[in-house]
């Protein structure tokens, strides 16, 4: 890639370190270039003529992680010193993709080390290439998390976070004849030059055991967890560095180790092999990230880990605490706990164990200190994703947690019961067990009691939270609820990514809205300028001829650069409707088959998404779209017709696309998405939504008006309506021709040759239940399909609406997110690192 454009605005310590090793971080060139020779000798032990590619990458990493390593000590002990009070976000899961050029973005080396690399004959671009994503994650709950760290950093807010480090993160995905093949994800396998393990600070975290009530001295009751089986997690660091600025927060992820003592005892009693399967079985725990998207499957493995990066993080947050406290009561001075989603949210028992169980303190005052630390942001209002575990697996595996959690209800229900006298529904609603064949434990309940602050994700997913989801909770503790929007760090999603948009908007308005965003407002008045118009189309092509490059190296198409880019790109799921999309292109071909004249201007559709494994109907239609791509793009010439499967979707594959799209399809059906953050990306890129009223496509067609945003679609309330009024998916398949030949032509098999009955369980899900309204909205969908090419024909006023889509996303960059977090929830205080 290209140098970012606001290289004008430099950090302040760019040519020189600001520590004394001298000389060692300089940022010039010429340092940059001694350090990475440096690395490859001393740390790859290689002559710069026989390293590899991978050794260089390597080599060039660790020069920059030295140059992080000053200013993360520099942070660290500024925020110990000033003993201020912290954030720590809670969260299974990290999409962070990529991070040698973000690091080198937010740390102004970047024109230097793209120098330094043409002095020794290494193209930088090339070394880039050489990292694997970092891909902790599955989707947009991971991605938000890593966006939040940066922005953390950024504002330089004293934020850490938490979290898992899977030795295996979201499965590579292959195309082989047309259908997704899953491999291991092997990020680790050359080593991590980010991060920093710190043996150390190793916690011990039991499982299974009993629990022992005694009397203590005092004549209070204690319980003591016992037995059972120990397990070490092992901290790892990764520098997360802020944008021009001197702080560097850290993301601390736990590895599971067998302990040592227990592989002991096995050891000496003479069972060495058992000793070392032992340590296997503990240490599967760390091992892969749980592929589903929005959906619980309920693995006892998942459970495991959930529970093992808590009491971890709860463990360390307890210890950095009481280096200079004594005082529980004022923990929550100095610590807020964020719950991303419920995956953490058995937090609120461990935090209440270790107080009361381990710390002697009283209940209510460990309960208001527990409810005054948490927060919890809920992020889906699925049913199929709600957390519940068994009871009967929580008494095996977390035996004392269940009896604190029995407890917690208890009282909650008490009060519950003075508030509402004889209601027993709404306990019954509320409580945070749920009765029936197997009894289960509601984690969304738990976390919601325990927290101060309960959010949403967008505006409208909030007052469905509210409304729908949690009704009861809302009236009972209004003040609980809020919203925060989420949003997308500027710098990889603008800055980074798309260096000729970047370097375009800063030739006019400055370098200021990396850390600015509203600044893009500045953009309006050029809009109307035709100069900025023109140039605006130019790097827009420019991207799609990029674009069109690399993915003629993946798949065998060659999108044309003239079409109209029509991107939907997120994880594969019924309620996103990729369908819908793929459907609709089926009639558009059948259509230009028939009429050449209906053929208006080239389009090129571009999927990326990955299926998880065991979603059959989520795989089926990624063979689908392949199959369609293979009839519609041998018929290109014709029709102007393109479609292409991007595979292997992942962060650095979404900044290569997004800065080339031109049409961000955001159709899920009204009421099920909570937010997305694609989205956003695709917004401020400059890409138009097509979209539904749903999650934060609300707040984006507010921001850039209805004129500038094309809407479809049944909103959320009509759906529900539609489906009580009893929905029959046939009606619609009877009533509309297009929609009903292209439905036959799937069910046929002639997108399928090798098995003409594929595609009949996906045919059917439609026909009989439909329960994402797909057919619903297939007539409004297609009609504002073919508005967004008409508009596309009027260049000068589309070039205007997408100038205007950037200049209003500065709502959107999640430094406003952060911000709201901070001062709304957290109550934590920018603290900024001296030079
Ligand atoms: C932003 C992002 C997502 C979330 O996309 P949505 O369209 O909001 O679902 C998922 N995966 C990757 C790799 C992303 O960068």
């Amino acid at each position: 890639m290209a140098s970012p454009a606001p290289s004008s605005q430099q950090p302040r310590s760019t040519t020189s370190s600001s520590s004394d090793d001298g000389g060692r971080t300089g940022s010039d060139a010429s340092s940059m270039r001694r350090s990475f020779l440096d690395h490859v000798r001393y740390s790859r032990g290689k002559n710069y003529e026989t390293s590899t590619a991978h050794d260089r990458f390597m080599a060039l990493s660790l020069a920059v992680r030295d140059r992080l390593a000053d200013r993360w000590v520099r942070t660290a002990r500024t925020y110990y010193e000033k003993d201020v009070k912290r954030a720590y976000y809670l969260s299974a899961e990290y999409l962070l993709g990529r991070a040698l050029g973000n690091n080198l973005l937010n740390l102004g080396m970047h024109e230097s080390a793209a120098e330094a690399m043409r002095e020794v004959g290494v193209d930088l671009t090339n070394l880039l290439e050489m990292e694997p994503d970092a891909g902790l994650g599955n989707g947009g709950l991971g991605r938000l998390a890593a966006c939040f760290l940066d922005s953390l950093a950024t504002l330089g807010y004293p934020g850490m976070g938490y979290g898992i480090r899977y030795e295996f993160g979201i499965f590579t995905q292959d195309i082989v004849d047309g259908y997704q093949v899953e491999r291991a994800d092997e990020w680790l396998k050359f080593g991590n030059p980010w991060e920093i393990v710190r043996p150390e600070k190793a916690v011990p975290v039991r499982f299974f055991g009993r629990v022992e009530h005694h009397q203590g001295p005092d004549g209070k009751p204690i319980a003591r967890w016992v037995g059972g089986k120990t397990v070490v997690g092992v901290p790892y660091d990764t520098p997360i560095a802020g944008y021009h600025n001197d702080t560097v927060n850290t993301l601390r992820l736990w590895q599971a180790r067998a302990s040592e003592e227990f592989d002991l005892l096995l050891f000496n009693a003479g069972d060495y092999e058992r000793s070392v399967v032992e340590k296997n079985d503990s240490e599967v725990i760390s091992k892969v990230l749980y592929p589903n998207d929005a959906f619980q499957a309920g693995k006892e493995l998942r459970l495991k880990q959930q529970y093992f990066f808590v009491a971890c993080s709860i463990a360390d947050i307890v210890r950095r605490y009481l280096k200079n406290h004594t005082d529980f009561r004022e923990f929550p001075k100095k610590a807020a706990i964020q719950l991303n989603d419920t995956h953490p949210a058995i937090g609120v028992a461990e935090l209440m164990r270790v107080l009361v169980d381990e710390k002697r303190i009283a209940w209510d005052e460990a309960w208001s200190i527990t409810q005054a630390v948490f927060g919890y942001t809920n992020h889906t209002l699925l049913a199929e994703a709600m957390e519940k575990w068994p009871a009967t697996l929580f008494e095996r595996l977390l035996p004392r947690h269940l009896e604190l959690i029995y407890e917690i209800n208890q009282r909650f229900l008490r009060q519950v019961q003075i508030r509402y006298p004889y209601d027993q529904e709404k306990m019954r609603r509320m409580s945070l067990v749920e009765e029936g064949q197997e009894k289960k434990i509601r984690m969304a309940h738990l976390a919601v009691v325990g927290s101060h602050s309960i959010n949403g994700v967008a505006a409208l997913h909030t007052d469905l939270l509210r409304r729908d989801v949690l009704p009861d909770f809302a009236s009972m503790f209004p003040e609980r609820f809020n919203n925060k929007t989420n949003g997308v760090t500027p710098r990889r999603w603008l800055a980074w990514c798309n260096p000729r948009l970047s370097k375009l908007i800063t030739s006019r308005i400055g370098a200021g809205w990396a850390t600015d965003l509203d600044k893009l407002r500045g953009l309006e008045a050029h809009a109307e300028d035709p100069a900025f118009r023109k140039a605006f189309r130019e790097v827009k092509r420019a991207n799609k001829e990029d674009l069109s490059r690399h993915i003629k190296d993946l798949r065998p198409v060659t999108l044309n650069p003239d079409a109209i880019f029509d991107v939907q790109i997120k994880r594969l799921h019924e309620y996103k409707r990729q369908l819908l999309d793929a459907i609709h292109i089926v009639t558009l071909w059948m259509r230009a088959r028939r009429d050449p004249s209906t053929i208006i201007h080239p389009r090129a559709f571009i999927f990326g998404a990955k299926a998880a494994p065991g979603y059959h109907l989520a795989k089926l239609t990624i063979r689908l779209i392949n199959g369609i791509a293979e009839v519609v793009n041998s018929d290109a010439g014709t029709t102007g017709l393109q479609v292409v499967f991007a595979p292997n979707y992942r962060v650095s594959l979404a900044e290569r696309i997004i800065p080339a799209a031109d049409v961000s399809e955001q159709i899920s059906t009204a009421g099920m998405e909570a937010s997305g953050t694609g989205n956003m990306k695709l917004m401020l890129n400059g890409a138009l939504t097509l979209g539904t009223l749903d999650g934060a496509n609300v707040e984006i067609r507010e921001a850039v008006g209805d004129e500038n945003f094309f809407l479809f679609g049944l909103t959320a309330d009509e759906v529900i309506a539609r489906k009580r009024a009893g929905y029959r998916p046939r009606d619609e398949y009877n009533q509309h021709l297009e929609l009903r030949e292209a439905l036959d032509l799937i069910a046929s098999g002639f997108f399928s040759p090798e098995d003409r009955a594929l595609y009949k369980p996906l045919v059917e899900s439609l026909l009989e239940e439909d329960r994402y309204l797909v057919l619903a909205d297939f007539a409004s969908y297609a009609a504002k399909q073919e508005e967004v090419v008409r508009a596309y024909q009027d260049t000068e006023a589309w070039t205007r609406k997408c100038i205007i889509n950037v200049a209003r996303a500065g709502i959107f960059s999640s430094d406003r997110t952060i911000k709201q977090y901070a001062e709304e929830i957290w109550r934590i205080q920018q603290t900024p690192v001296e030079p």
